[in-house]
């Protein structure tokens, strides 16, 4: 399992690199400047795919979803390209039903450890550590406001939830707010 500092730092980096380090992210922008195409297409009950082929790759995400759930699924498969897609040289293929899952029945060891894994770099990549500080920071928030709460999620342009769930990972929030 790759370690929280070295995520957080692949996070920063891969924004820094593609000119995305903002709030909110551009996720479409890191797409782009990694040779990821991204197409909304009627997935049913998939959340997203992504194909790799050598150093470039295709997303697909679900058409239907809600903008917010759109962004977390495309930085999901942006992980897996920065992390996962390089193994033994093979082109591979990933299908995401629920980007929040973490592995479950039948999933391999591996395959559990690299969607966490892509799920805490997708939350990283959309919700930088220090872009996350700096705002709160910035507007003098305080969090044991939900207001707060939902202020950063629209600052960021993600769900409530996950900015929740960002902010319990770093350990800026120590309990679980009632949104
Ligand atoms: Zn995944």
């Amino acid at each position: 399992m790759i370690s929280t500092g070295e995520l957080e730092n692949t996070a920063e980096k891969t924004l820094r690199e593609t000119d995305a380090y903002r709030v909110p992210v551009p996720i479409q922008i890191v797409a782009q400047h990694l040779n990821l195409t991204l197409e909304a297409l009627p997935l049913g009950k998939v959340s997203g795919v992504l194909v790799v082929n050598d150093d470039q790759g295709a997303i697909g995400y679900n058409s239907a979803h809600a903008r917010v759930r759109q962004r977390f699924t495309i930085s999901h498969e942006i992980a897996h390209f920065t992390l996962h897609a390089k193994r033994n040289g093979k082109p591979r293929l990933f299908i995401d039903e629920h980007v929040m899952y973490r592995g479950g029945k039948g999933a391999s060891a591996q395959a559990a450890r690299e969607e966490a894994e892509a799920h805490r770099l997708a939350s990283a990549l959309l919700m930088p550590k220090s872009l996350v500080e700096r705002e709160i920071k910035n507007h003098d928030l305080d969090l044991d406001d939900d207001e707060a709460i939902h202020f950063l999620a629209k600052q960021f342009w993600v769900s409530p939830v996950a900015i929740a769930n960002r902010l319990l990972r770093l350990r800026i929030l120590l309990y679980q707010p009632d949104y």
